[in-house]
């Protein structure tokens, strides 16, 4: 469906009751706006609403009600399948929110929904806070939250939702509803999963103790060690305190300014710390790391919380094209590690990176029925990208990553639901497992009967 002339007098009338920028097919702007991070999506809605707060959006929603259009929410604009934006219908563009409000004294942050990582990390840590969120900066704080969120941050305070206070969201019908743990309680368990409603601001725990500066950044081996390096990984975070996350990785070396030339473009395998406590503590946690044989190159210093948040911006830049593969896995047994030296070893692009990130700490401690986040009891999450900077080479990145996480397939236990591609109701039920999903679908035939908020990884109310 395009804006036909029928649709063109509803959006004159709606023009005249839409304080933010309405964007079509045509103006200039139209292709900045349709444009989401990942390249390889490509998709023309007929409408952008850009919305300047909860009136745009009640607004919006109303419009698409009455056109009939499909409707795409867009938050930071980086879901991988590219669920923000839709062929010819309205994208609610959130991003111009960019209301953010730190209570030090409380702890809190109040968050709309167009924010961006780095922008509340840098809001928050003018007071020395932080909260659990993205490992790059360019991410939106809505669409992360709305699926659990990871990062370096979550073995020591939980997962970006154990954070949440209370969320504002326009439901279906075009209504504001605030949910907290007394207002709307069914409603606010489940906003650990996502898209129900339109979410429009939120208010978060940050963290008890002031953040950073933090030892962090990744050290290298060549990826021949890998085999012994894992195992040895394995036995060191199995001790590790709660302030140390780590992501293994395995990639050629980018082409940085931080890797040295002569690196450039060698099969490699990373460990990335993040410790968030004392230096000297951090410095203690990582002495037998460094001491497990020599690394080609060790970025892991005192730095300020912001920079190491920022640190992998420039390898994961808008416009390239992205594909993943995601599972938890139990443990890191030798079959796992088997499987990840096998097809580390077979990574072609120089922008292709596979990431294990250890799980467990805070993450484990919360009640697994506390919110719809399923999965707490896995150790690790694997997210497989086989990525290229054109579509050249992108149906091999693509091949190689579904391969690499069809040989981890016996040991798969869950998956993060924020590290999903379009990959069927199957996968969606695994993400939250049959208990919680069923009771999710209770709450989206409550509050989205028509299944109007579809553009997601959906749980269909019928
Ligand atoms: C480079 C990169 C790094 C990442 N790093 C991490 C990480 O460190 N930790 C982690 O947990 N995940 C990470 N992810 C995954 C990330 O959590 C998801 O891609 C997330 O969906 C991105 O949110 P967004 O707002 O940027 O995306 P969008 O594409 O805008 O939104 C993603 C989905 O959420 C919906 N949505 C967004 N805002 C709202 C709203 N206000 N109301 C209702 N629905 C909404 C959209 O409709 C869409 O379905 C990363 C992804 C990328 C691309």
């Amino acid at each position: 469906m395009t804006v036909t002339a029928a649709t063109e007098a509803t959006v004159d009338e709606l023009r005249g009751s839409f304080g933010g920028e309405l964007v079509e097919p045509g103006d200039p702007t139209y292709h900045e706006h349709r444009t989401v991070w990942n390249g390889s999506v490509d998709r023309s809605p007929a409408l952008i609403a850009r919305c300047r707060g909860v009136a745009d959006v009640m607004t919006a929603i109303r419009f698409a009600r009455d056109t009939g259009l499909p409707v795409a929410v867009r938050g930071g604009g980086h879901s991988y399948p590219g669920h923000s934006v839709c062929d010819d219908g309205l994208v609610i563009d959130l991003g111009p929110t960019k209301g953010i409000r730190v209570d030090p004294p409380a702890r809190t942050a109040r968050v709309q929904a167009g924010v961006l990582w780095g922008e509340l990390d840098r809001e928050t840590q003018a007071f020395g806070l932080a909260t659990t969120g993205g490992f790059v900066s360019h991410t939106g704080v809505a669409g992360l939250t709305l699926g659990g969120g990871i990062g370096w941050l979550h073995r020591k305070h939980g997962l970006t939702i154990d954070q949440l206070v209370s969320v504002d969201l326009v439901t279906a019908e075009g209504q504001l509803v605030k949910a907290s743990a007394t207002e709307n309680a069914k409603l606010f368990w489940g906003l650990a999963r996502r898209r129900r409603q339109l979410r429009n601001r939120h208010r978060v725990r940050v963290s008890p103790s002031s953040v950073g500066p933090v030892l962090a950044g990744p050290i290298y081996w060549p990826m021949k060690k890998a085999p012994a390096l894992l195992r040895f990984y394995r036995e060191w975070i199995a001790e590790a305190p709660d302030e140390l996350m780590t992501i293994a990785m395995q990639r050629r070396a980018p082409a940085v300014d931080f890797v040295p030339a002569e690196l450039h473009g060698e099969l490699i395998v990373a460990v990335t710390c993040c410790y968030a406590g004392a230096i000297e503590d951090g410095e203690a946690a990582l002495r037998s790391l460094r001491a497990f044989g020599p690394p080609v190159l060790d970025l892991c210093r005192p730095k300020p919380y912001v920079d190491h948040q920022s640190m992998f911006d420039g390898v994961y830049p808008h416009g390239w094209h992205y594909y993943f593969r995601a599972c938890d896995v139990a443990q890191l047994t030798d079959d796992v590690i088997e499987v990840m030296v096998e097809h580390g070893n077979g990574i072609v692009s120089p922008i292709t990176i596979v990431g294990l990130w250890q799980v467990g700490g805070a993450v484990a401690r919360v009640d697994e029925s506390g919110t719809a986040f399923n999965g707490r009891g896995a150790d690790f999450t694997f997210n497989i990208n086989g990525n290229s900077m054109t579509a050249d080479g992108f149906d091999a990145e693509r091949e190689w990553a579904r391969a690499y996480w069809s040989a981890l397939a016996p040991h798969h236990t869950s998956v993060y639901v924020n590290f999903l591609m379009d990959e069927g109701e199957q996968r969606i039920r695994q993400a939250y497992g049959a208990k919680k999903y069923e009771r999710l679908k209770a709450l989206k035939r409550a509050y989205d009967p028509t299944n109007f908020f579809r553009l997601n990884q959906n749980i269909s109310p019928d």
